[in-house]
């Protein structure tokens, strides 16, 4: 038996140092010292630095790695986020009916003993024209209020209401990185790999750096984003493009002024549906950043950094663009031999719903708790890594797809194609056709591979309008009075939470002063 000693990551962006940090801190108090965490990156290659929008586990992940909620904020310029603002994806804007809805994070309403009001929604029982995430959650009423999740004096990562945060990506990696090295003890080298040295087996022996000479572990982590160094330079795992499915492959991105140093800060990413994809703003404590994510087969760079500008308006005016290029798709083997790719490395969804960051948290989550404790256990190890990751890409995918398919807009080529039936997975078309008879169930969903629960797929299917005849069923559902009484009092609790909690932008503030 080989005893696992020494995981060397290889990469320092958001992928890379919350990777290291969640390793050392979590198999350090475990047993301190016994498997040494180190993490090289490179001082000449930068990062991605558009990764700035979260999902709320990214609260859990922060907590267990130490970090104080408030150094958190200020070191990373961030902010909260308590849902996702959908505009114009229903329909094209000014046609007739709704073309907005809101995918809030709190899960609805069910109080101890009360009936689950979907089913009561679908038949009528909430007021009449209510979209079902305004019945059944009083989120979306506190964003338009502009308020904040929570209070000063709720704990660290707590509040009222579920929320992630926005953050400025490059900021992350710093305040990650310093948190790693004086309070977890991750030893940093920065050098570039010029390449990996692979032994008999074809396992990475050690990697060859411009600065710092040699450096060898027993398990590599490749962070080094989308060119992959390691698990495909080095590995050549291969990688499996769902382009077929999510057709968006490129990205033009701006940070913007708000246009005064007070303006409020939106609770919220909007997602604003375009002719070829869709436009992120997000709002920090002193800019926005926001990009056009748009397919390259219905559109291309002169005309995607046009359509964004007119978005932005002035505040667009003398600022430069970055254009980038991605794809939807991911490596059926993260993991191979001795080497598992984290972040971009190991694949990518576009970016609606923010699943980047949750996907590196979900990877070094599994990395801690599977890791083998004999080295030559690796290949069985990295056979239920893979399998756990690729479940999750995979229903990833589905979710993200059901955005685009449920549209009614078909204004553009971009939108006819994603309704083509071909484009849309078998296994999203069988939940779909499920759906048309009976809600959403929890038990659809196979709880560990899932990134996004039930009430996540309730809110996007019937933000989009989708029709569920739960008309034959009627008669089970007999508790229509508690549900209308329950529908009442989410009204109520909204006018108080909109008293008690504090302006977004103000409790932000408080919370840096404070730290
Ligand atoms: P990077 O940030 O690219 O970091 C790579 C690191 O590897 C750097 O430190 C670099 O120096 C190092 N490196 C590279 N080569 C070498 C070498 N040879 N030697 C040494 N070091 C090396 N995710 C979200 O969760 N929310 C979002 O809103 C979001 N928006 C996105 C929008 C777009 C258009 C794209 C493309 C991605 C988005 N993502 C988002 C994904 C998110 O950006 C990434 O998941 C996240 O930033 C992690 O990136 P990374 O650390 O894997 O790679």
């Amino acid at each position: 038996m080989a005893r696992l000693q020494k995981i060397l990551v290889v990469g320092g962006g958001t992928a890379g140092w919350l990777t290291a940090c969640y390793l050392a801190k979590s198999l350090n108090s475990v047993a301190p010292g016994s498997i040494k965490v180190e993490l090289v990156e490179s001082p000449r290659i930068g990062l991605l630095g558009v990764g700035e929008a979260t999902f709320p586990s990214i609260r859990g992940t922060l907590s267990a790695i130490g970090l104080d909620e408030r150094r958190f904020l200020a070191g990373s310029t961030g902010t909260f986020k308590q849902g996702i603002r959908y505009r114009h994806w229903v329909r094209p804007q000014g046609a007739p009916g709704a073309s907005d809805f809101f995918h809030p994070f709190s899960m609805p309403s069910q109080r101890t003993g009360g009936p689950e009001l979907l089913p009561y929604w679908l038949l009528g029982a909430a007021p009449a024209g209510v979209p079902f995430a305004d019945a059944v959650s009083m989120q979306k009423r506190l964003v338009d209020g502009n308020r904040a999740p929570k209070r000063a004096k709720d704990a660290d990562f707590h509040g009222p209401m579920n929320y992630a945060y926005h953050f400025d990506a490059a900021r992350v990696a710093e305040v990650l990185a310093e948190h790693g090295q004086t309070e977890l003890g991750v030893v940093r080298h920065l050098a570039t790999v010029e390449r990996a040295e692979l032994d008999a087996q074809g396992a990475i022996a050690r990697i060859v750096t411009r600065e710092a000479g040699e450096l060898s572990a027993d398990l590599y982590v490749d962070c080094t984003g989308l060119r992959g160094y390691l698990i495909d330079g080095a590995m050549k795992s291969p990688f499996r493009s769902r382009r077929d499915v999510l057709f968006v492959d490129r990205a033009v991105a701006m940070q913007v002024p708000y246009p005064q140093p007070d303006s409020p800060i939106p609770c919220y990413t909007m997602a604003t549906a375009q002719e070829a994809g869709w436009i992120w703003d997000i709002g920090l404590q002193q800019r926005r950043g926001c990009g056009y994510v748009y397919s390259s087969q219905h559109s291309d760079a002169t005309r995607a950094e046009a359509v964004f500008r007119q978005y932005l308006g002035a505040a667009a005016e003398g600022v430069t663009a970055q254009h980038i290029r991605f794809e939807t798709g991911y490596r059926p083997e993260h993991w191979r031999k001795n080497c598992v790719a984290v972040g971009l490395a190991g694949g990518f969804v576009e970016p609606l719903e923010s699943t980047g960051i949750a996907l590196v948290e979900l990877g070094a989550y599994l990395l801690t708790h599977l890791l083998p404790g004999d080295v030559d256990d690796m290949e069985r190890t990295a056979r239920h890594y893979n399998e756990m990751v690729v479940a999750r890409y995979d229903r990833i995918i589905d979710f993200i797809k059901m955005h685009y398919c449920l549209s009614q807009r078909r204004d553009t080529a971009f939108w006819l194609d994603n309704a083509n039936p071909d484009s849309i997975p078998d296994t999203l078309k069988d939940r779909l056709a499920l759906w048309k008879h009976r809600p959403p169930h929890r038990l659809d969903f196979v709880g560990d591979l899932e990134m996004f629960l039930v009430s996540s797929w309730q809110y996007v299917l019937y933000g989009m309008e989708f029709k569920t005849d739960l008309e034959p069923m009627r008669s089970v559902y007999t508790r229509v009075d508690d549900a209308r009484r329950e529908f009442a009092m989410i009204q109520q609790m909204a006018g108080h939470a909109l008293g008690d909690l504090p302006g977004h932008r103000e409790l932000v503030e408080q919370m840096v002063r404070e730290y």
